[in-house]
């Protein structure tokens, strides 16, 4: 089976063809940085590096490009969430940029997100937007109005193609004050005169201002994608009017289409809410991190599918973190025979078969829309069946326990990215406990044999690297810990 992708905007699957061979070029709406990222950005971006894994898996060279919104994005009620931020820290506002870009990055980083290809910055690429709307303007699709610059909606037909939403509803639904200066409430602007007291502001042609929130996206996507490209991704409560907006200045500008797939993710709830400040239910990914290991969160957002809504409970994550534990405890067990030296021998037809058919499974999941729910369960049955041939009497040779080492890399790191880095120190450091209670038993057998010099000199040897035996009744027991002095 060969990929199929559900295209938001055509409303079903589609088999994915790129549009060069090979080649797969992908734009994903990136953060606002005017605060710390919270749940939401965590299960937006590990949806869509999943999606940039899977692609480079089957072989795709992927160009993938995610900006940062650091102007120009309004909240509904017309406040600059930069500008908003900026006062709030007492910094100027890309300073105030600066900061949260490196805490975004950090974040993700955690989550063991691969970092985009390209990352622009929507303030480093004014002059491009400016042309932009000097396109609009030429070709009638845009008029100015007192010094801001806004897109007339009925001069393009596909408007709101990509929702089913239409201008009207735009228009009854519309929160925002309706500015004098639009011919229509539902027109939105390219550009905005800056006020008086608006600190991040460029000259135009149009006087002093800074650009609407939609227009970095079709400028910067295009700039490096080109125009048509592969694959649009966003959260699904961008579809409308960010990305119907998105579609509107770059098919307007260029008389071409804009993206060819729409990828939309469902949004994170938490116990069946949305994620609110106001409902006091707002978590950052920080906060999370001192509860939660980063990957058991990663491993928890994978467990549904991207598309669908997801429903944060602590006894989920909890849960997800005991599954994610069982998945790597055959790993560790894989790898542990591997390091202490098992038989030498090539992998066994048995075996083989049983992976080919667990990578089929898995294959057959992810080609299917990126079904990582199928994937994580083929690679829980596949551990399943694992399990059951490392405790039988026969040892696994070599060659078994490489094949599965390397499918487990594959599948569980290259294509989830479930595999923590340090699984492999985590393997040095059991090594170890398990040395500290050989050395342990050896100290009681010498003693009960009355050797007292040689259980001594254990003893004193092991506090020398700071670790210090504990004898009681029921046993000794050992902490490791140097002292001052
Ligand atoms: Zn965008």
């Amino acid at each position: 089976m060969t990929l199929q992708v559900y295209n938001s905007l055509t409303r079903q699957k589609e088999a994915f063809v790129p549009l060069h061979e090979g080649r797969v070029h992908m734009y994903v709406c990136g953060p606002t940085v005017h605060n710390d990222a919270h749940l939401g950005h965590g299960k937006t971006y590990v949806n869509f590096d999943t999606v940039v894994r899977y692609l480079r898996y089957l072989g795709y060279q992927v160009l993938y490009v995610q900006n940062i919104t650091d102007v120009g994005h309004l909240l509904d009620t017309g406040e600059d969430r930069m500008l908003k931020g900026a006062k709030r820290e007492r910094v100027h506002p890309l300073q105030l940029a600066e900061t949260y870009t490196r805490r975004y990055f950090r974040d993700m980083d955690r989550l063991n997100i691969t970092r985009p290809d390209i990352s622009p910055r929507a303030s480093g690429h004014i002059p491009e937007m400016i042309d932009l709307v000097r396109k609009l303007l030429a070709n009638g699709f845009a008029y100015e109005s007192n010094g801001s610059v806004y897109f007339s909606v009925s001069k393009f037909d596909g408007y709101g193609k990509l929702s089913g939403r239409r201008a009207e509803d735009a228009r009854a639904g519309h929160r925002i004050q309706v500015l004098e200066e639009k011919r229509d409430p539902a027109d939105f602007a390219l550009w905005k005169r800056a006020e008086p007291q608006h600190i991040l502001r460029w000259n135009s042609p149009w006087g002093e201002g800074f650009p609407g929130w939609h227009i970095e996206c079709s400028v910067m996507s295009t700039k490096y994608l080109g125009q048509p490209f592969d694959i649009h991704g966003g959260g699904v409560e961008n579809k409308f009017p960010h990305h119907d907006c998105e579609i509107a200045q770059a098919e307007a500008a260029a008389g071409k289409p804009f993206a060819r797939y729409w990828l939309h993710n469902g949004m994170l709830m938490i116990r069946g809410e949305e994620m609110h400040k106001s409902l006091g239910n707002f978590v950052t990914l920080e906060q999370a991190f001192e509860r939660w290991d980063p990957m058991v969160i990663r491993f928890f957002v994978l467990l549904s599918h991207y598309r669908g809504p997801m429903d944060f409970t602590v006894e989920a994550l909890d849960a997800a973190g005991r599954g994610l534990d069982r998945l790597l405890t055959t790993l560790r067990n894989v790898r542990r025979r591997l390091a202490a030296g098992a038989p030498v021998g090539s992998a066994s037809q048995g075996t083989l078969a049983l992976l080919e058919n667990a990578r089929r499974q898995f294959e057959d999941s992810m080609n299917d829309d990126f079904g990582t729910p199928g994937a994580i369960a083929a690679l829980f049955e596949m551990s399943r069946e694992i399990n059951v041939r490392l405790d039988g009497r026969q040892p696994l040779p070599v060659g078994d326990l490489q094949a599965i080492d390397s499918l487990y890399r594959r599948l569980a790191g290259d294509v989830l990215g479930i595999l923590p880095d340090d699984l492999d120190q985590e393997l040095g450091a059991g090594l170890a406990n398990d040395l500290i209670v050989v050395l342990i038993d050896a100290r009681a057998e010498l003693r009960e044999s009355r050797q007292w010099k040689l259980a001594d000199g254990i003893r004193n040897r092991l506090s020398a690297l700071g670790i210090r035996l504990e004898d009681r009744p029921e046993g000794t027991s050992w902490t490791f810990g140097r002292t001052p002095g």
